[in-house]
């Protein structure tokens, strides 16, 4: 056993973190306090290939490891926290369903412009009546000739505002394997935003309406029963979810630990009260374990998906601990820790958000007890 990353993954690391402090670490408070995406961070990153690290080559991608893209979201995140979802869209999202699942001229249409940087990909699983009772979605495609006729609405959908297309969770048929997925062009007849909300995070969304949109056959991705295929593809959004947390964790804890060092109250540093020592001792302790529990999880991963098990207790653990962590951070840092220059505030925010984003941890926790009891725990009352 090995805990060390192979020298390949070094100098990957060591490149993408010269490429992050060269390009990104300039500008990270801007980045983090604006709502538009960041598309000039997108074509940078496309150019240094870390877009589809872990797509084959054939289809336009590096043809890298799970553990790579993890490497990629936690070195830029050093440098710019909000550029690391540029990498989550490139990598982890619904583009790895497209990926993985997607015809031959979906990828040309999509997947291109995609790895180009040039456009981003929503995934709409979430409905007003179905949020962690996913499979209860109402959406639904209806054949029409040569396709399909949809209607139904998304909510809570990252990137609403900016996609040009929608991975959407849809019904073909009743109960769980009547759900499948389809490619929705934003631009599409039918296709209709509600008013715009932001999370706490300061992130866009807005109510998507499909209003008897037509998507021909071939957009396609999942037919009725591909539910368990979609969430083995879920799994990676999961891991660079998890990703972040951590992350954005290290990044407000790093920047905590710089400040105790040179902050001085009492005539003495701040790095020299025990209370403040035991505070950093309990943070490093948590970010290690969820550092470790998610390498496990990527290096496990089977043709790059995940196990549903060991992805869920990575990301259980790495959102408490990434959030616990800035929280903590934020703390020490007083009053400088919660304004907005810091960026630690940013963190906390942003890592609040992936505790619900994704599963959230007591529906992971659910799944984790399946795992432990060897059984199944219906959630639903029994009819
Ligand atoms: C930042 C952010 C980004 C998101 N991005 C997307 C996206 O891109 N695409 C998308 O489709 N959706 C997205 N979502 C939606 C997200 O997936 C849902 O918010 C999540 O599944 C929870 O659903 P809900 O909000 O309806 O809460 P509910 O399902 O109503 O749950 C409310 C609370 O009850 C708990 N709970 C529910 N059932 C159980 C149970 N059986 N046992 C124990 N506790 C339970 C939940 O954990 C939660 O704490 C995003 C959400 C956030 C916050």
């Amino acid at each position: 056993m090995d805990f060390r990353l192979t020298s390949e993954q070094e100098q990957f690391r060591d490149s993408v973190r010269r490429f992050a402090e060269k390009h990104l670490a300039k500008g990270a408070r801007e980045r983090a306090h604006a709502t538009d995406y960041p598309w000039d961070v997108a074509k940078l990153m496309a150019e240094q290939g870390l877009l589809g690290i872990t797509i084959a080559e054939a289809d336009g991608g590096q043809g890298g490891t799970l553990i790579d893209a993890v490497i990629a979201i936690e070195t830029v995140a050093s440098a710019c926290p909000r550029s690391a979802d540029v990498v989550q869209a490139g990598n982890f999202g619904p583009i790895r369903v497209l990926a993985e699942y997607g015809a031959p001229r979906q990828k040309e249409k999509y997947l291109k412009p995609l790895l180009a940087g040039e456009s981003v990909i929503s995934v709409g699983m979430t409905e007003p009546e179905a949020g962690s009772a996913v499979t209860d979605l109402q959406t639904m495609a209806t054949p029409d000739g040569d396709g399909y006729r949809v209607n139904g609405s998304k909510v809570f959908t990252t990137h609403s505002t900016h996609a040009q297309v929608i991975l959407a969770y849809v019904r073909y048929g009743p109960g769980v394997d009547g759900i499948g997925s389809l490619l929705v062009d934003t631009k599409a007849k039918g296709v209709r935003f509600g008013k715009r909300s932001k999370f706490m995070s300061g992130e866009e969304w807005a109510q998507i309406y499909f209003e008897n949109v037509f998507v021909p056959a071939d957009m396609v991705v999942l037919k009725e029963g591909g539910f368990k295929k979609q969430i083995a593809g879920f799994n990676v959004e999961r891991i660079g979810n998890a990703t972040r947390s951590l992350a954005l964790g290290r990044y407000a804890y790093e920047a905590a630990r710089q400040w105790a060092m040179q902050r001085r109250q009492f005539g003495r540093l701040l790095c020299e009260f025990q209370g403040l020592q035991w505070k950093f001792a309990d943070m490093k302790m948590k970010l290690d374990a969820a550092q470790l529990l998610l390498y496990r999880a990527a290096a496990n991963a089977d043709r790059g998906l995940p196990s549903p098990e060991e992805t869920a207790i990575a990301k259980a653990f790495c959102n408490q601990a990434g959030f616990d962590v800035a929280n903590d951070a934020l703390q020490v840092m007083g009053g400088t820790g919660y304004s907005s220059e810091a960026l630690v505030e940013y963190c906390v925010r942003r890592c609040r958000g992936w505790m619900i984003a994704g599963g959230s941890i007591e529906i992971l926790k659910n799944r984790i007890a399946e795992s432990v009891f060897g059984r199944d725990f219906p959630q639903r009352p029994a009819s």
